[in-house]
């Protein structure tokens, strides 16, 4: 099955690596089908003096990033390059997310918690934190946000979606249950989930979603999309192998694509 990445940063955002044509070179010598950016959105629900340079791009960074995707769709007419945008999700300011989004024709919105109270717990920088909370009751929260972002209507797809076993923290709770909720909740809003290899580069090792959630995914026939949640030009479509291996494992035999087509096997 062809797949293609629709998860790629830029270094705009202040922690990723290369030119973006980089990226697109890398994705052609891959052969992979489609490619879009995803660059994390400037931090909307902070105060212009708060938004941190090395976590997200800036309002001027955005609106030179929609440009250079513009641009390279010209340079790059064999492969499709689409607009997207990683947007975090932040109870209570929907209606300042939407007005951002609302300036850009993005192809697509990936939604991603990485806050959990004001807590950056995927950020290295705010571990401390873990060793100090109830890691089942952290994970339930987790996953309660997740359905509440998809049910916000901000986003067509939630990415890396179990994202909080980042660091390798496991609950000792069975989380089926929770999976179970968590897919019903993209059923019901209509978003697709992402398959997003980035965890298999740290210490949680594991495609992002866990095989419960995508298995839980498959039941209630949610979409999914693919990426490789990229930071330099040599992670596109990184570990797309084993994507390919999961996805037939749970059944899946299409993935969706943003030009409203979805890719058979082959
Ligand atoms: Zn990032
Ligand atoms: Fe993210
Ligand atoms: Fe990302
Ligand atoms: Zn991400």
């Amino acid at each position: 099955m062809l797949l293609p990445d629709y998860h790629i940063h830029t270094a705009r955002c202040g922690h990723a690596k290369g030119a973006m044509w980089e990226y697109v070179e890398k994705a052609l010598a891959l052969r992979l089908p489609e490619i879009g950016f995803a660059d994390h959105i400037p931090m909307y629900w902070l105060n212009d003096q708060d938004r941190d340079p090395g976590i997200a791009m800036s309002f001027e960074g955005l609106a030179e990033y929609v440009a250079e995707v513009e641009k390279l769709r010209v340079v790059y007419p064999s492969i499709p390059i689409r607009l997207g945008i990683e947007a975090d999700y932040m109870p209570d300011f929907e209606m300042e997310l939407k007005k951002v989004l609302d300036q850009y024709s993005f192809d697509y919105v990936l939604g991603s918690v990485h806050y959990i109270d004001g807590w950056g717990f995927d950020n290295p920088a705010y571990l401390e934190k873990y060793k100090h909370i109830n890691i089942d009751e952290l994970y339930y929260q987790y996953f309660s946000l997740v359905q509440q972002a998809a049910r916000s209507g901000l986003f067509h797809v939630l990415s890396h979606p179990d994202l909080i076993k980042k660091f390798g923290y496991r609950p000792k709770a069975d989380l089926q249950e929770a999976y179970d909720k968590t897919a019903r909740a993209f059923a019901e809003a209509g978003v697709g989930m992402e398959i997003n290899t980035a965890g298999l580069r740290v210490p949680a090792k594991e495609i992002y979603p866990a095989l419960g959630l995508l298995q839980a995914c498959k039941n209630y026939a949610v979409p999914v999309t693919t990426g490789s949640d990229a930071h330099e030009p040599g992670q596109v479509g990184f570990a797309f192998d084993s994507v390919r291996c999961l996805l037939e494992e749970v059944g899946y035999t299409e993935v969706l694509y943003f030009n409203n087509l979805v890719s058979k096997g082959c």
